[in-house]
């Protein structure tokens, strides 16, 4: 049954004791008694009370003494000295020891229930407030946690930037000495030799795309991320990045279409990011077609966004692995299995761009029959 509270009354005049249950019974609290010290200190011991009345002067020893046991079980505990003669001294001993309040003896019915509300209230508001700081506390520390990640978050990335950037030119490098071979400047090659250079070509050509990627993820963490928004024009951005890929949808025999947009407002943006957002999702689109194919790149209005659609009718997307193509590194099963050169990169910074524009960033699949990226962009 719920109480009001747990009271323990320490004292060895009966009369005291039973007084003091006739009137706090029936108000609903939970009352148990010792009669001296001894006992008081087994109850004190082994119970758990929200306040305790605690004669000064018990027969084998000061009811004082039974402060600190009390305060050590539960410092919340509320104490109130009962004494026939009360002096200063005393009252100075007690509150230095952690008692509330003093009653005297003898003491009325209301006096009693008086100061015992008075020191309940006082408990239930230091629960409170301890409470309280807890949540304070444990914000602070959710604070220092969330700048240590970020501060990791940050390091990562730097790393990340350093570590692409050392590994770029030594592979171009290589790169370029083995086209120089490829083509026979330095002699004629066997065909064996052809076939072998051929593919330590491709690997490197993976390998700097992948450095590119990793360049690019680690710039869109770092080094933007304080680059105010600016009004960027969409349609003249998307035209330079058509036409930038034009040459390698007409070599993959890809019909790449962008019909003229109306008038259309700037969108909240960098002019970096979006061009990076859209070179991702035009390229994927070019990639991921078969010969034959079409990747239309359409934008319209809606109330304060602008919407832009990246659709091809390539490979499509499995539907288990749809949730996950915006983590870094993931690349969908069918893709992997396609031999097509991919990081699993793009479209984790293309989430990170479209994030930080306060935009939003969807996609449409279907294994077989295309995909349809959407990116949503604010117009104010
Ligand atoms: P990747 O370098 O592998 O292309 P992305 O991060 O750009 O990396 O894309 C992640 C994965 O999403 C790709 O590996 C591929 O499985 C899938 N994907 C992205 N765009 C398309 C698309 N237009 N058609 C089919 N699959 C796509």
């Amino acid at each position: 049954m719920d109480t009001k509270g747990r009271i323990l009354i320490i004292d060895d005049e009966a009369g005291i004791r039973q007084g003091c249950c006739r009137v706090l019974q029936p108000q609903g609290f939970k009352v148990e008694v010792a009669e001296n010290f001894q006992e008081g200190v087994s109850k004190v011991e082994t119970g758990l009370y929200d306040l305790v009345l605690l004669d000064v002067m018990l027969p084998d020893g000061k009811g004082i003494d039974l402060l600190e046991p009390l305060l050590r079980r539960d410092p919340e505990t509320v104490a109130i000295i009962i004494t026939g003669y009360a002096t200063v001294e005393l009252a100075v001993e007690a509150v230095r020891k952690g008692a509330y309040n003093f009653i005297s003896k003898p003491f009325t019915a209301d006096v009693l229930l008086l100061t015992v509300n008075q020191g309940l209230e006082k408990r239930r508001l230091s629960q409170e407030a301890g409470r309280l700081q807890k949540v304070e506390n444990e914000k602070v520390e959710l604070t220092r946690l969330k700048n240590e990640a970020e501060k990791l978050n940050e390091f990562k990335s730097t790393f990340l930037l350093m570590m692409a950037h050392e590994l770029r030119s030594p592979v171009s490098g290589a790169q370029s000495l083995v086209r120089t071979l490829l083509r026979g400047l330095a002699g004629e090659l066997k065909p064996q030799q052809q076939e072998l250079l051929s593919r330590v070509e491709t690997r490197l050509d993976y390998l700097l795309v992948m450095i590119n990627d990793i360049l690019t993820l680690a710039s869109s963490k770092s080094i933007d991320t304080d680059q105010p928004l600016e009004k960027v024009h969409v349609s003249l951005l998307l035209r330079q990045v058509i036409e930038s890929f034009e040459v390698e949808a007409k070599s993959q025999q890809i019909n790449l279409k962008f019909p003229a947009p109306g008038k259309l407002p700037a969108v909240l943006a960098t002019e970096k990011g979006l061009n990076t957002v859209l070179r991702n999702l035009v390229g994927n689109a070019i990639k991921y077609s078969k010969p034959g194919g079409t990747v239309e790149v359409t934008v319209h209005k809606e109330a304060d966004r602008l919407k832009l659609c990246v659709a091809d009718n390539g490979m499509g997307i499995p539907a288990e692995d749809l949730p996950h193509i915006w983590e870094e590194f993931f690349r969908a099963r069918n893709a992997h299995l396609s031999g097509i050169v991919g990081t699993g990169l793009g479209l984790s910074i293309v989430k990170q761009y479209v994030d930080r524009f306060g935009g939003e960033v969807g996609v449409e699949s279907r294994v077989g029959e295309g995909t349809t990226f959407t990116v949503s962009l604010r117009t104010r």
